[in-house]
């Protein structure tokens, strides 16, 4: 479907954590994409915008945004500014960071990597993938986050975890406290201690412009061809 301006209204917002924001749009009917596209916002009366994915599943009227505030520039401003009934002018649905239903019959592990919000456009893939296209291979989601307080959606991916053997979910901070129970360091952590079979699987990589590079490099180095690394830079 080509991409189209639409004007939504603010319907929901809640501080998900520390400087992350969870932004619901509601329009006046059902809107159409592909989980893992975008959606390009009107941040300014200037006509600027800023790029978001989109955080929920398709099939219903609203939208969700996950947004990171800590670059306090004109999109972050914009989001902390809205208010519930605010009007919101959205340019969507962009972008081909989404499932291949092609690739998928030959896949045996499909893995997923995020930085920060980087997990927005992985959480309708994932249930996408789960819930309605019955993927019976192996779902492995690793996201990097600094600290536990960054932490969130980890009750709704505990219920997806809960629904399907066949999900995986590792959290790795940079910066835990002495009590943090999981893995320590960068994503590369736990890609190194994978027993994958790197010939049948698929590989995407969201969030921050580094770990995807090095992501990358590493996931090159264990023999993936560059025709199953599919990337979303948050720049
Ligand atoms: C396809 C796409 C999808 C995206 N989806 C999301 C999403 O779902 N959620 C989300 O939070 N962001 C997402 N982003 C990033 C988002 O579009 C903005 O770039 C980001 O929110 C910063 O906008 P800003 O106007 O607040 O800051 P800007 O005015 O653009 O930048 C202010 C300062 O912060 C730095 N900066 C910019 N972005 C970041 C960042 N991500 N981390 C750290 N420093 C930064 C800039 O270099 C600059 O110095 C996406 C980007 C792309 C390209």
């Amino acid at each position: 479907m080509a991409p189209r301006k639409m004007v939504g209204k603010v319907e929901y917002k809640e501080n998900l954590a520390g400087n992350i924001w969870l932004v619901r749009i509601c329009f006046d009917e059902e809107v159409g994409y592909i989980p893992g596209q975008y959606a390009s916002i009107k941040v300014s009366e200037d006509g600027m915008r800023r790029s978001y994915s989109v955080a929920s599943l398709p099939g219903g009227k609203s939208i969700d945004l996950l947004v990171d505030v800590s670059p306090m520039g004109v999109g972050s401003k914009f989001i902390l500014s809205l208010k519930i009934g605010d009007a919101v002018e959205v340019l969507g649905f962009l972008g081909k960071f989404t499932v291949d239903s092609m690739l998928l019959l030959d896949a045996k592990q499909l893995l997923f990597v995020a930085t920060g919000t980087g997990i927005a456009p992985f959480k309708p893939m994932i249930e996408d993938l789960l819930y309605k296209k019955h993927f019976m291979g192996e779902v492995r989601l690793i996201w990097g986050m600094r600290f536990e307080d960054d932490l969130y959606w980890l009750k709704e991916l505990d219920n997806i975890n809960r629904d399907f053997d066949n999900f995986k979910i590792d959290v790795v901070l940079s910066k835990p406290g002495p009590d943090w129970p999981g893995f320590k360091g960068h994503v590369g952590v736990v890609i190194d201690r994978l027993q994958q079979n790197w010939e049948n699987n698929l590989n995407y990589l969201c969030g921050s412009p580094e770990m995807i590079n090095e992501t990358d490099k590493k996931l090159k180095e264990k023999g993936v061809p560059e025709t199953k690394i599919f990337y979303e830079k948050f720049f």
